[in-house]
């Protein structure tokens, strides 16, 4: 028979077993992690994870890690590994310390499921898929929630053999008593309470093996001992995590490691207030990025999903502002609503604030993308300068940009207002006053004047007149400020050929 390990809750009349090695978070250095799963690109509630956890460190002047739990082997890629940590890099969350490679740690974790075993807080267990589903089966029967009824964990040496002498193959169970309490603060959602009787059992820690081995070990017990052998003080992740938090505290008791402090975000939702998942469009940051977010833009809105800044803050923010007041107290305990309009909103505000030459940076390789030939700087930050008020997302800077690169084709409303009475006449005569006119480079003045001479000597209203003259340059009726696209055009010696080809 294998002794009972002792309880390790509180008050259950077992005494817990206490670390001997208390760690006041006081006196270290903070230090927080990420631990993705790398089983698809960086998902948008991943990321929001990575800022809160990046946000406290900063502002602890701690450190923010990554471990990349790569232990599910038939899902996990590299691809994914490398997109979560461009995606990571892109929003500005760089992580102290080289990533940590969970299936490189394997023999270290394999060690500690052997001394659980030898210490009596874990046991194999020989019951099959099959004889689970009838477990199962029989409770929800019964109308009882599923659980593992802990079958095995008193099998004797005897009948222990036996299922071994017959090949059977066993998981590994941690033991968890049904009498256990297990209690923490939270550092979002405060006290904390769970029974050791609503964990489902003793719980599998090792998949299936043959019985003379060990399988591969599992999330709730690899994430105890990386993150302790990581020395992370504080396990910060989303609330659906909560009930393994239950489960990993007894294994850090079970393993006699310091507890780290918890705090448990709110979940990102959807418009519907479910939770936000493929079906509601963009969900990976590579998307957002590809919409024609700005890292900024996504970094900003995503501390506010779930934080309530201090007004003094306001919205708009760079996430090093951000980390300079950031605490758990303002988190909210309630899910995030994913707000599409304000995403966009910030996005627009935060391009309206670059600096032309930044947002050239942006909009540069989005017009290289397109195969078009770019011009001078001086160029290229003008017309930047002309379209960067009318941006929400960065690939706006592609339609905007558009007619400026490329001969545009005539749409239907940039035709109809060239076939309305005087249109194509007021613009002949716009093209004969251009022609006399010696112009040494352009001259909005000159430009404006030669508009009132065309209104006056045509009899045309200036009104007509701009409005023919901006079909004529851009193919639309919509567009920026249209002296400085004629000053644009004309200086790139496409002006007056746009003219001549409309009249
Ligand atoms: N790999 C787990 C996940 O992606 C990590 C959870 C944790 O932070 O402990 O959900």
């Amino acid at each position: 028979m294998v002794r009972a390990p002792p309880c390790h809750g509180g008050s259950c009349g077992f005494e817990p077993r206490r670390s001997r090695y208390p760690i006041s978070t006081k006196t270290l250095k903070v230090r927080v992690r990420l631990a993705p799963s790398p089983t698809g690109t960086l998902h948008i509630g991943t990321a929001r994870t990575a800022l809160f956890n990046w946000l406290f460190a900063k502002h602890e002047q701690g450190e923010f890690l990554i471990r990349i739990e790569d232990t599910d082997k038939e899902r996990s890629k590299p691809q994914f590994s490398e997109d979560i940590l461009e995606g990571l890099k892109w929003l500005g969350i760089e992580c102290n310390e080289k990533p940590v490679i969970q299936s490189e740690r394997i023999n270290a974790h394999k060690e500690a499921i052997k001394s659980l075993i030898d210490e009596g807080f874990a046991y194999r267990c020989y019951v099959t898929d099959q004889e689970l589903e009838e477990m199962r089966k029989k409770q929800k029967d019964q109308g009882l929630a599923p659980r593992y009824d802990n079958r095995h964990r008193y099998l004797s040496k005897e009948a222990e053999n036996k299922l071994q002498k017959e090949g059977k193959e066993c998981v590994i169970r941690f033991k968890i008593e049904d009498e256990a309490f297990i209690n923490w603060n939270d550092l979002i959602r405060g006290p904390m309470n769970w029974k050791g009787s609503d964990l489902g059992g003793d719980m599998v820690i090792a998949r299936r093996a043959p019985s003379n081995e060990i399988g591969d070990p599992l999330y709730n017990l690899v994430v105890v001992i990386d993150d302790s052998f990581m020395e992370i003080t504080h396990v910060i992740r989303g609330e659906d995590h909560i009930s393994n938090t239950a489960k990993q505290i007894l294994v850090y008791q079970a393993l006699d490691k310091a507890l780290p402090k918890f705090a448990h975000t709110p979940l990102i939702l959807n418009a519907e207030g479910k939770k936000l998942s493929k079906r509601d469009g963009v969900t990976s940051v590579i998307d957002f990025r590809s919409m024609g977010y700005t890292p900024q833009a996504l970094a900003n809105y995503m501390a506010l999903l779930g934080w309530s800044p201090p007004e003094d803050l306001g919205e708009l923010f760079t996430i090093n502002q951000a980390a300079k007041i950031f605490n758990f107290d303002r988190i909210n305990k309630a899910g995030a609503k994913f707000d599409w309009d304000k995403l966009k909103w910030i996005n627009s505000q935060v391009i309206h604030n670059f600096s032309t030459e930044e947002l050239l940076e942006y909009l540069k390789p989005l017009w290289i993308a397109e195969g078009w030939q770019l011009h001078s700087q001086e160029w290229n930050l003008k017309l930047v300068e002309l379209i960067q008020p009318s941006l929400i997302l960065l690939k706006d800077g592609i339609n905007q940009g558009r007619p400026f690169f490329l001969e545009p084709s005539l749409k239907s409303d940039a035709i109809e207002q060239l076939e309305t009475e005087g249109a194509k006449n007021s613009l002949k005569i716009l093209i004969s006053n251009l022609e006399k006119t010696p112009w040494d480079g352009f001259e909005i003045n000159q430009a404006k004047k030669l508009i009132n001479e065309t209104a006056n000597s045509s009899g045309e209203k200036k009104g007509l007149i701009m409005k023919s003259l901006r079909a004529a340059l851009l193919g639309e009726m919509q567009g920026p400020d249209l002296i400085s696209t004629w000053s644009l055009l004309a200086q790139i010696g496409q002006d007056r050929q746009r003219i001549f080809r409309s009249i």
